[in-house]
């Protein structure tokens, strides 16, 4: 079976930027998504569409394809008090380098990371870590099956290599 549009494809990856490995997934834990919902970056998928069983892959993305370009405008300093729980400052996570979980005007998760403290604000980067860079990928398709309705009513996949929580 050919990965493609509400296919299963369990594979290994190895994501290598900036010449360092980042991330990666072997055999004994493969990564496992429906393909073509956009639950991966966009050139990923489109780089592993008609791939089958036993296939290995090596392709690089642009930061287009991948996370975008880094914006300068996602980096902002915030008032000090956005940290405030109680009235008290939570120091402990005001820590440089430090990515803190946080939900934008609408109540949708982000993650910041903080680059500097000061008495008064946090100023904080809510770029994708990946943002600007070139993503290098190699890996195997291990398996490729049909997602099943269920699994693309819920939108994730369901049994080993999902990640399910109901
Ligand atoms: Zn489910």
């Amino acid at each position: 079976m050919k990965i493609a549009k509400n296919t299963v494809p369990s594979v290994t990856y190895t994501l290598v930027v900036d010449g360092e490995v980042v991330d990666m997934a072997e055999n004994d834990k493969p990564l496992a998504f429906i393909h073509g919902i956009g639950m991966m970056v966009p050139g990923f998928e489109k780089n592993l569409e008609g791939l089958t069983a036993g296939s290995k892959y090596e392709f690089k993305l642009s930061p287009e394809e991948a996370y975008g370009e880094y914006n300068e405008d996602a980096v902002v300093d915030l008032p000090i008090s956005t940290f405030m729980v109680d009235g008290k400052i939570k120091k402990d996570m005001l820590n440089i380098g430090q990515v803190v979980p946080m939900q934008d005007q609408n109540g949708n998760p982000m993650n910041g990371t903080i680059l500097e403290v000061s008495d008064k604000s946090v100023k904080m980067d809510f770029n994708h870590m990946l943002a600007g860079k070139e993503l290098n990928f190699t890996g195997e398709i291990l398996e490729v099956r049909n997602a099943t309705k269920e699994e693309l009513d819920h939108g994730h996949i369901h049994g080993p290599g999902g990640h399910h929580h109901h």
